[in-house]
């Protein structure tokens, strides 16, 4: 497992549980010994760097992961925590890597490696990921396509989700975890966007299936991002044999199944986050989406004030977050 976050160059959370109160266990885990119960109180009131009340296996609450061939020992925190968190190893597990066990790792209650702060996965909000291939201060773990497999996740998880291989310091690619605090909105819309319930149910496919046969607006996004992922295709909004095969070539080049319908998994693959200032072929077809919608937009690629004004007024017909960001739940909206 790993053993270190990034260490924060500000000043560690606070925490109640002294240095001299714990000694090291067999497992590089860190116990009380010989504390009094009120230094154990104060332990669990503890914070782990992310802000998550941290504490040992039987404080924190904590669900069982179990994801292809791995799980997660000791669990992750139960909740919307567990909801976002299932999410991502689902999705490694299918589109970056196998899983495999023993290699994976969840709640475990410890500090960070040469710091006094509390690694997030002693509040049950990180996992590791087949730490064996991707150790501890490594880099380059992966290959190109597994990281855009991997930023296909982030993307998908709107800011929620940190990867261990974005850290600005020593890196830690098996490393994910949640990059929010406790009561940030983004959490529960985004596990509720998976599917939520914390209880372990597959987040259901709420993007529009798009094939062969169809046309219009959906059809020009797929054609658009498609474009914009480098491949040669003319973006007319009708879905034929070309395309078809366009969308086969990408689902082969992402490990998925090359069937040539545009469902949860291609779309995911295929979106590209555009905001103000954003240009090129993923923002045509932002605006294509947009005036399908009903909220007239110029197509020219351009992504200005005007396409950012017209975003939030969609996202606010829509009940999304309004900022303005055309990310996964707008696209999915947007293509709905
Ligand atoms: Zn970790």
């Amino acid at each position: 497992m790993c053993d270190q976050h990034e260490t924060t160059p500000s000043s560690p959370p606070t925490r109640g549980l002294g240095r001299r109160t714990l000694i090291r266990g067999a497992g590089g885990l860190l116990v009380a010994g010989g504390a009094a119960t009120a230094t154990a109180q104060s332990a669990f009131a503890a914070t782990s760097q992310n802000g998550w009340p941290a504490g040992t296996s039987s404080q924190v609450p904590l669900s069982s992961l179990a994801v292809g061939a791995a799980t997660f020992p000791s669990g992750v925190r139960t909740g919307d925590v567990y909801t976002v968190l299932r999410y991502v190893a689902v999705q490694f597990n299918s589109t970056v890597e196998a899983l495999y066990s023993p290699g994976c790792w969840g709640h475990n209650y410890r500090e960070i490696s040469g710091s006094t702060t509390l690694s997030n996965h002693s509040s049950g909000t990180a996992i590791d990921c087949n730490a064996p291939d991707h150790p501890l201060g490594a880099s380059g773990t992966f290959t190109s396509g597994q990281v855009a497999a991997i930023r296909t996740i982030l993307n998908r998880c709107n800011g929620v989700v940190r990867w261990g291989g974005d850290y600005s310091g020593r890196k830690d690619e098996m490393h994910f975890e949640i990059n929010v605090p406790p009561g940030d909105s983004r959490l529960p819309a985004l596990a509720a966007s998976l599917g939520g319930g914390g209880g372990g149910t597959p987040p259901p496919s709420s993007w529009s299936v798009v094939r062969k046969g169809d046309s219009g607006y959906r059809v020009s996004a797929v054609q658009h991002l498609l474009r914009q992922r480098g491949y040669s295709l003319s973006a007319d909004g009708i879905f034929g044999s070309g395309t078809e095969s366009t969308v086969k070539s990408f689902q082969s080049s992402r490990g998925l199944t090359a069937d040539g319908i545009v469902g949860t998994n291609t779309w995911n693959a295929l979106i590209v986050t555009v905001q103000q200032g954003s240009q090129g072929e993923a923002v045509y077809g932002v605006q294509k989406c947009l005036t399908g919608k009903g909220f007239s937009t110029t197509a020219d690629g351009i992504f200005g004030s005007g396409t950012d004004s017209k975003v939030r007024s969609f996202q606010s017909s829509r009940s999304l977050v309004v900022d303005g960001i055309v990310g996964s739940d707008t696209w999915q909206a947007l293509t709905a």
